[in-house]
C-alpha cells in the first residue's frame, strides 16, 4: 500500500502561490536578457538580485552545495547546469530552472529559452515538451494517481520519438524543496500514490531529442544526454484540486516578455 500523501492547508498553499509567482517573475527578468553574447552567469546574477529585491532567497543557492541561484542547462545539458561565463550563441537552447524560498515556502519552475532562431527539430522538441507538461498537469486532479501524470507525459513524448529521462523526477514541495511524492515523467495509468486535494507538486518533464540515457559531467552537477543531443525542460508547481488542477507558477510573465522582445 502507498502511504497517504499529505495535503497542505489553504494558508500554506497561499504561501507557495506567492513564492511560485515570484519564480515566474524572476524567469521573466531572465527571459528579457536571453540573447547571443550574454553569459549564463549574467543571467544568474539578474535572478539573484531580483529574488533578493523581493524579500526572498534563491532556493537552489547552496542547496546540497549548488553554487548558484539558477540551474542553467544548455543544449545537451538536461538539468542542474552550473551557470558559466561562456557567451550564448545563436541557435542555443537554455533550460533555466529557478527556485525561491519566501516566508518559509518554496516555489519551483523551469522554462527552456531559445537564443535567437533554433533548428526546426529543436523547436519541435520545445513545443512537444511544453505540451507534455500541460498534459501531465491536466492529470493532477484529486482521485487520480501519480502514474497518470507520468503516463500522459511519456505517451506524448515517446509518440513523437523523443526520450524521456527516467533518473530525474518531479516532486512534492512546500517547506522543503523536495518532498514526497516523487513524480516521474513515465508511468502506468492508475498506478502509484493517490493524489489528494491540496497536495502541492512540481511537474517537470525532461525530454531528449535522442536517447533517454543521461550522464553526469565531472563538475558533479550537470546532467547531459548520453548522445549529446539537445534536451528540453519545463516545470510548473501545481496544487491538486477536485475536477481541475490549480497551477501556482506561471509562464505568463515570461511569454509576455518574449513577445515584447521579439
Ligand atoms: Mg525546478
Ligand atoms: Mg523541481
Amino acid at each position: 500500500m502507498w502511504r497517504m500523501l499529505k495535503a497542505k492547508s489553504e494558508e500554506e498553499i497561499a504561501l507557495v502561490r506567492e513564492s511560485s509567482l515570484l519564480v515566474g517573475k524572476t524567469l521573466a527578468e531572465v527571459a528579457a536578457e536571453v540573447r547571443p553574447g550574454v553569459t549564463p552567469l549574467d543571467l544568474d546574477k539578474i535572478a539573484y538580485e531580483f529574488i533578493h529585491d523581493h524579500g526572498a532567497v534563491p532556493g537552489f543557492l547552496n542547496y546540497q552545495g549548488f553554487p548558484n541561484s539558477l540551474c542553467i542547462s544548455r543544449n545537451e545539458a538536461v538539468v542542474h547546469g552550473i551557470p558559466t561565463k561562456k557567451p550564448l550563441e545563436e541557435g542555443d537552447i537554455l533550460s533555466v530552472d529557478c527556485g525561491v524560498l519566501m516566508n518559509g515556502f518554496y516555489g519551483d519552475s523551469a522554462y527552456t529559452f531559445k537564443v535567437g532562431e533554433v533548428d526546426p527539430d529543436v523547436d519541435r522538441l520545445l513545443e512537444t515538451t511544453k505540451r507534455c507538461l500541460q498534459l501531465g498537469i491536466e492529470q493532477a486532479v484529486a482521485g487520480n494517481r501519480v502514474g497518470d501524470i507520468g503516463y500522459a507525459v511519456q505517451q506524448e513524448a515517446e509518440s513523437n520519438g523523443y526520450g524521456v529521462v527516467r533518473e530525474l523526477v518531479g516532486h512534492g514541495l512546500g517547506r522543503e524543496l523536495h518532498e514526497a511524492p516523487e513524480v516521474p515523467n513515465f508511468g502506468r495509468r492508475g498506478k502509484g500514490p493517490k493524489l489528494v486535494e491540496g497536495l502541492v507538486i512540481a511537474i517537470e518533464p525532461m525530454i531528449n531529442l535522442g536517447t533517454r540515457e543521461i550522464s553526469q559531467l565531472r563538475d558533479g552537477w550537470t546532467i547531459v544526454t548520453a548522445d549529446r543531443k539537445p534536451s528540453a525542460h519545463y516545470e510548473h508547481t501545481v496544487v491538486v484540486r477536485k475536477g481541475q488542477v490549480e497551477v501556482l507558477s506561471t509562464f505568463d510573465f515570461i511569454e509576455e516578455k518574449l513577445k515584447i522582445e521579439a
